[in-house]
């Protein structure tokens, strides 16, 4: 499957504050002089300089000099791809109860909101994100404006409004739709509207009242329908299942990703390494809710429902682990007391669950690239985008290195403020 991309929308628009530097433009290149670069491969061997320039990583090797660039030591440290999330919501807040904090906002408030959590998640070492489901299709305008670098942000794999039956999960901020036609005409206004995603309900979820977490919603040939609306377009089709019979019927629909996972049994993992489809089991969501509960604001009704289904996600996520089943990092980012940014948390629920902390990194960058069907972002590559991170400690050794970045760059430029030190700027050495 392949995606757009890179779609340079914005034609012959100026990049605005926050773009990757353009080519040509004076100062925008940048050596990392003497980190460690790491990535799903594993530790790239010596402690090689990386040249950057409009953006992308245009050298690796020893020595390097990029005239008029900025050099930056980053000896003893290490260089890792940005983190991608899977499943994200960024019109929800990450506050005890975030369905209710949408319901009482007007649109401009959730949009507003919506960029600072882009802001904060990009400052956090997550470069790339998927939205699975919000209103109006406000992930999609996002998702441009930070492709023009007009709001600073990961960048934005929108899935527009999510598509459920009528009455179903998200129903009050999706697109009803009811029998294969409905649902591949909302899978078309979707891809109409400039969707890179399609997300599709096939069970009923925690955060909508009525105890229906898990109940079958749309029918295997609804599922096909959209599947084969949005596979002809070349765009990923993620599905929100609860259940055994969810995530079977998503799997016989040919989705690209079971969302959650719950209930998930052998026959589900044998489907899934036939179909090369992925997991993205959001853990951390259900952790938080259990350890947190009630106590902290959330929902009792939601509570009530993680209480009955937690257990068969992490009996799910470990036999998917030990088979070898794709799983690609999400963490319901928006939900109870997750923020879009907090990968790391994700990742390490992985290896507490068995996953190796390499597995953890791919999880979260060449797997969710993958699935995304983006071919230059996720490794610390000769022509790959330069997301990425410069952390203090291996991250091969404890995924908890990733969390607080020492830098984070984004298409090559700073989130922040460079630190010292640096070594040279485009007016010469520095003193
Ligand atoms: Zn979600």
């Amino acid at each position: 499957m392949t995606t757009a991309g890179r779609s340079g929308s914005s034609g012959a628009s100026q990049p605005g504050p926050f773009a990757g530097s353009p080519p040509g433009r004076p100062g925008g290149d940048l050596v990392l002089r003497g980190g460690r670069p790491v990535d799903a491969r594993g530790r790239r061997p010596g402690t090689p300089d990386i040249a950057i320039r409009a953006g992308r990583i245009a050298a690796i090797g020893p020595d390097l000099e990029v005239a008029g660039g900025v050099v930056v030591d980053v000896a003893g440290r290490w260089i890792v791809p940005g983190l991608m999330n899977a499943h994200a919501h960024l019109c929800l807040d990450g506050g005890p109860d975030p369905e209710a904090t949408l319901r009482g906002e007007n649109r401009t408030e959730t949009v507003i909101r919506s960029a600072a959590r882009l802001a904060a998640a990009v400052r956090a070492g997550v470069t790339t994100i998927r939205d699975v489901g919000g209103p109006d299709g406000i992930d999609i305008e996002l998702a441009r404006l930070v492709e023009a670098g007009e709001i600073p942000g990961p960048r934005v794999i929108p899935s527009g409004r999510v598509v459920t039956m009528t009455g179903g999960h998200g129903w009050w901020i999706g697109l009803q739709a009811d029998g294969p036609d409905a649902v591949r005409r909302a899978a078309r206004e979707n891809l109409r509207a400039g969707a890179r995603s399609i997300k599709l309900m096939a069970t009923g979820g925690m955060m909508t009242g009525g105890r229906q977490a898990g109940q079958p919603q749309l029918t295997v040939p609804e599922l096909s329908a959209a599947v084969e609306e949005a596979h002809k377009r070349g765009v990923p089709v993620a599905a929100h299942a609860e259940s055994r019979i969810g995530v079977l019927n998503a799997l016989h629909a040919g989705v690209d990703s079971v969302e959650h996972g719950h209930g998930g049994d052998q026959e589900a993992i044998d489907l899934l390494l036939e179909r090369g489809a992925a997991l993205v089991p959001t853990i951390l969501s259900d952790r938080r809710i259990i350890d947190h509960g009630v106590a902290a604001g959330i929902p009792e009704f939601v509570v009530e429902q993680c209480h009955a289904l937690h257990e068969s996600l992490v009996v799910f996520l470990e036999a998917a682990i030990a088979a070898g089943v794709r799983i690609a990092a999400g963490n319901d980012g928006g939900a109870p007391l997750v923020s879009i940014g907090e990968m790391v948390g994700e990742l390490e629920l992985y290896v507490e669950h068995g996953m190796s902390a390499q597995a953890a990194l791919a999880s979260a960058t060449t797997v969710t690239a993958e699935l995304f069907g983006l071919d230059d972002v996720g490794l610390v590559e000769l022509g790959h985008a330069a997301d990425l991170l410069i952390v203090d400690d291996d991250p091969l050794a404890s995924v908890a290195a990733l969390r607080n970045p020492w830098v984070v760059l984004r298409d090559g430029r700073p989130v922040d403020r460079l630190p010292a030190p640096i070594l040279a700027t485009p007016d010469g050495p520095a003193r």
